[in-house]
């Protein structure tokens, strides 16, 4: 897949309207509806700021939540609001998607004004990638500009349908997603060292077998890391276990093997009597946990081991958190693997809505390389897939 995408900069936006896909997929509280966190509408200014000062006219849209079709608990007026203020200039709103009140307000729109359209998946041809409804979005504008990297893993008619009738590029959150993502990927400063943890194995099929393609060394731990100790007939206890994931498991270490990637699997854990905060602990060798425990972090021999073969890596990625690090007795691999991380002098990519969330909670955001904002995307980046809202904007 060619990562090399033409942005804002390298298009001619003046006096153009411009159809600006946005994630402001925001949380929200559950009784008031209001926004409990801004960080996706922060995250958009520095592209809505170029396009505005460059003379465009912006209609801003993005789908908020998963209504299957009006929903007024899941209107975008709100953020319209929240927009504006931070802007610091009114944001017009349109009440519907692509209906009367949008075409109106679209076409009356003048260089510098900002239109943010209703939630895009009150139309029912959004989720579907109805080509009507891509073509009556395209048809109010005269290019198409997107920045919702948390959505370019969807093909939907605004994220990937709607650039079929429109010149499309990206605006510059995915710019620097596929800038580091992309670059970690494709022409990694070696030594690559991809660090996979997180629940379970199930839900890193892809992952794992496409970073054992592009990586040297491959780190295990979390949950997942005891499929693959039953796997190599250790004793798991109460672990984390997929019965159905251990011949995949097997396959893997095998791959390991034939591609001469270096994997490493964790050598003790830390196991629990119960799965809560305060449960007694031991550390065990692992493959040795006994009847009635279970691994909730990996132990402290793994994580020198660990730590010593991010030191020196060109390109570290990271997916997956090394135990259950909510409970902070059980936070200490994570924390430890992310400090190693801090401190070495590769380039550091963080994928993951789980993997951000732990990085960011013990204090060390600010040392990473890149942090991806998107969570379910940055995961199918890592998979090696064609993600369609990236595939669908014009090569550079
Ligand atoms: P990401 O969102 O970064 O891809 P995942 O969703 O795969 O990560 O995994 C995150 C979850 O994995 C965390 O909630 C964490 O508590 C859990 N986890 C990690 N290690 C274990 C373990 N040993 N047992 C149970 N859950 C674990
Ligand atoms: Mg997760």
């Amino acid at each position: 897949m060619n990562y090399n995408k033409k942005t804002v900069r390298d298009v001619d936006v003046r006096g153009k309207k411009v159809l600006l896909r946005c994630d402001f997929n925001v949380p929200q509280d559950k009784a008031t509806g209001a926004i409990t966190s801004d960080k996706r509408i922060v995250a958009a200014l520095p592209t809505i700021r170029y396009l505005l000062e460059n003379g465009a006219a912006v209609i801003a849209c993005s789908h908020l939540g998963k209504p299957k079709g009006p929903d007024p608990k899941l209107t975008l007026e709100p953020v319209a609001r929240r927009l504006s203020e931070l802007l610091g200039q009114e944001v017009l709103f349109a009440h519907d998607v692509v209906g009367e009140d949008a075409r109106a307000k679209a076409a009356a729109l003048r260089p510098g004004q900002l239109l943010l359209l209703e939630n895009t998946r009150f139309e029912p041809g959004e989720t579907k990638n109805d080509p009507a409804l891509a073509k009556a979005l395209a048809d109010l504008a005269e290019v198409y500009v997107s920045d919702a990297f948390g959505a370019v893993h969807r093909a939907h008619a605004s994220t990937a349908g709607v650039a079929a009738y429109l010149p499309a590029v990206s605006g510059f959150l995915i710019e620097k997603e596929l800038a580091f993502l992309g670059g970690a990927i494709a022409d990694p400063k070696r030594p690559l060292v991809a660090i996979l943890g997180g629940a379970k194995v199930s839900s890193k099929i892809g992952v794992i077998n496409n970073l054992l393609e592009i990586a040297d060394t491959v780190i295990i731990g979390g949950g997942m890391s005891y499929t693959f100790s039953a796997a190599l007939g250790g004793q798991v206890g109460d672990s984390l276990l997929e019965s159905d994931w251990l011949d995949y498991s097997r396959q893997m270490v095998e791959k390991a093997k034939d591609k001469g990637v270096e994997l490493l699997l964790p050598v003790d854990t830390v196991c629990a009597d119960v799965f809560a905060p305060d449960a007694r602990s031991q550390v065990v060798p692992a493959g040795q946990i006994p009847e009635g425990w279970q691994g909730l972090d990996i132990g402290p021999e793994t994580v020198k081991r660990y730590c010593a073969a991010v030191a020196d890596a060109g390109t570290v990625i990271w997916n997956g958190p090394m135990g259950v690090f909510e409970f902070p007795a059980f936070a200490k691999g994570t924390q430890a693997v992310a400090e190693a991380l801090s401190r070495t002098g590769a380039i550091t990519i963080i994928g993951g809505g789980d993997s951000a969330a732990a990085v960011e909670q013990l204090g060390f955001a600010d040392k990473m390389t890149h942090i991806s904002t998107g969570g379910g995307a940055s995961l199918e980046f890592l998979e090696g897939k064609e993600l369609p809202g990236v595939a669908c904007l014009l090569d550079k």
